[in-house]
């Protein structure tokens, strides 16, 4: 018997988080497509977006402030968590879940939704 590496999914050990990590999963692979963006993303009153979910699509922009406190990873942990929870819950709860996930998931799990993020930025505008 055979295994692949590559498909196996790197777990944490705790039960909730890793099935956190399973739902974010789930979605990305269901319909979800990262895009990385050229430009700062706002919304409609000018305030910067950590990104962006729109038609299956996740929009990273650029950092305005290239914080290493709101890495790549975070938006996408963010814009999927919303994707998964659809409007059932509220923006606050997703950045508490977010959190959560950014502190308790491990580098490989970290490192594994990293590779769904795309190296090189586009110019296409989020509709
Ligand atoms: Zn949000």
């Amino acid at each position: 018997m055979t295994k692949k590496k590559q498909t196996q999914t790197p777990l944490s050990g705790d039960r909730l988080i890793d099935t956190l990590f399973r739902v974010i999963l789930d979605t990305l692979n269901r319909e979800i497509e990262a895009i990385r963006v050229k430009k700062v993303l706002r919304n409609s009153s000018r305030k910067e977006l950590f990104g962006l979910l729109t038609e299956g699509k996740i929009y990273l922009g650029k950092r305005m402030h290239a914080s290493q406190k709101h890495p790549l990873v975070a938006g996408l942990i963010h814009e999927l968590l919303h994707a998964a929870f659809e409007d059932s819950v509220s923006e606050r709860r997703i950045l508490a879940l977010e959190n959560i996930l950014l502190c308790r998931l491990t580098d490989a799990q970290k490192r594994h939704l990293r590779r769904y993020i795309p190296t090189h930025e586009v110019k296409k505008d989020p509709k």
